[in-house]
């Protein structure tokens, strides 16, 4: 069914077979055939597919009411998503906006900041600093502020450039200093740059806490997190946490600024928030920047099938799994696992120039010369090529051209978080 006609349009043309079904971290296409699902789709199918439990909950709920507008009832499972959700991210994030996916909920998250500012009497505050590299979404809002230039430049010059800074590619950096003193330039970059553009104009700095499609699981050295942090109090700006990749676990905490102690001020979810179940997102707010928007008139946002009961059981289930399984304890204990068989895979195969990542997030980059960090000759089509090879041995890889800022090609590997060891040496089986 491969050559079967397509009326559908998406950025290839390349056929594919057409997909059967899909269990835990396999999918099977019409023929029969495994694959592994090595990126969890695009970092979204965090608790496996096809599970019981959240195919219960969304029947169930589907036999009560799939649609409840959020202006004449609440229902159940959207308050109880929201509780939950409030219980698992850092004390102080206690507000839940919902919406229905990742570009969205950046966007709504600075919609929300501006609206905050605009009740505060800082109408003054609109310039919203993001970094570069960076992928934040598609729709217009979130692609001013994603760093990656294929995506923007056919719009160009329609698109007016949100200001950006430097996001830390450390290990790309030739100069004497330490890895604290590395993470601490970069947020001084951050200082010099709401300096520049007058702090008095600047609303809100966005970053993802690990990088994922535009940078490949870059990790900022632990210094940069907390000084970011200090920056945006020094100025009042609001710091949001793009967390659509990195959220509801998959770096081995619900939330990855976690990982460093970081309480942002608003966090936007997606992806595995509602695990490929439901198309569903949200933003996650200190309840000071909420309530003076609410006194005001309310939050003025609003998608017809954010948080509809359907979507958000979904997440209730998905929540509860990643709780009951332990799955997030699970992406810390596999995520070392599989960082330790890409650093074997390094010492076996000299164009792999850098691996990194953090719990199941993680990436491997290929370049020509390791020691100069010098990309492959893009005439090799390398990465087209590993995709591809991946794909015909069984292992789907997140087939995102994902460089940009950094020196080569690279490659996320990031299993669902119920993926076991076995499973880990059957995906690495198929990269060697
Ligand atoms: N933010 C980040 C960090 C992402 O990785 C993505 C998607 O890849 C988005 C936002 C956009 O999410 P969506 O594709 O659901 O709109």
């Amino acid at each position: 069914m491969t050559d079967a006609p397509s009326y559908l349009f998406y950025q290839t043309r390349n056929p594919r077979p057409f997909l059967d079904r899909a269990e835990g971290i396999y999918m099977f296409d019409e023929d029969g055939r495994r694959y592994i699902d090595g990126s969890s789709g695009a970092m979204v199918s965090n608790i496996g597919h096809s599970n019981p439990r959240v195919l219960a909950k969304m029947k169930a709920q589907m036999n009560r009411a799939t649609f409840g507008y959020r202006l004449h009832f609440r229902t159940h499972p959207s308050e109880d998503l929201a509780a939950k959700t409030v219980a698992m991210t850092p004390e102080g994030l206690d507000r839940v906006f919902f919406v229905s996916g990742g570009s969205e909920a950046v966007e709504s998250a600075v919609k929300l900041a501006r609206q905050y500012a605009l009740t505060q009497g800082q109408g003054k505050r609109h310039k919203v600093i993001s970094r570069f590299p960076s992928y934040h979404g598609c729709t217009f809002g979130a692609l001013d502020l994603t760093g990656y230039d294929p995506l923007r430049e056919p719009f160009a010059p329609m698109m007016e450039g949100m200001p950006k800074v430097a996001a830390p590619v450390t290990y790309l950096d030739r100069d004497d200093l330490s890895e604290e003193a590395r993470g601490l330039k970069y947020a001084e970059a951050l200082r010099t740059r709401i300096l520049e553009l007058g702090p008095e104009t600047v609303l809100a700095f966005v970053m993802e806490p690990v990088g994922g499609a535009s940078t490949g699981a870059l990790v900022a050295p632990d210094s940069y997190y907390g000084r970011v942090r200090e920056v945006c109090d020094e100025f009042g700006v609001i710091l949001i946490y793009d967390e659509v990749m990195t959220g509801a676990g998959r770096t081995g905490k619900f939330l990855a600024a976690e990982h460093w102690g970081i309480t942002p001020d608003i966090v936007a979810l997606s992806k595995g928030f509602g695990a490929g179940y439901a198309p569903l997102g949200a933003i996650v707010a200190r309840h000071e920047l909420v309530e003076p928007v609410l006194d005001a008139g309310g939050f003025a946002h609003g998608f017809t099938y954010a948080g509809n009961p359907l979507a958000c059981a979904a997440g209730l289930a998905v929540l509860e799994e990643i709780e009951e399984q332990d799955l997030i304890g699970n992406a810390a204990r596999m995520g070392e696992v599989l960082m330790s068989e890409l650093r074997q895979l390094m010492a076996e195969y000299d164009f792999i120039g850098h691996v990194r990542g953090k719990g199941l997030l993680t990436a491997f980059e290929l370049v020509s010369d390791r020691a100069t960090m010098t990309p492959l000759d893009p005439g090799l089509n390398a990465y087209d090529r590993l995709v591809n090879l991946a794909y015909e041995r069984g292992l789907i890889l997140y087939s995102r051209r994902t460089r940009g800022g950094t020196a080569g090609d690279h490659f996320l590997l990031a299993p669902p978080l119920i993926i076991t060891e076995a499973q880990i040496a059957e995906m690495m089986a198929i990269l060697r």
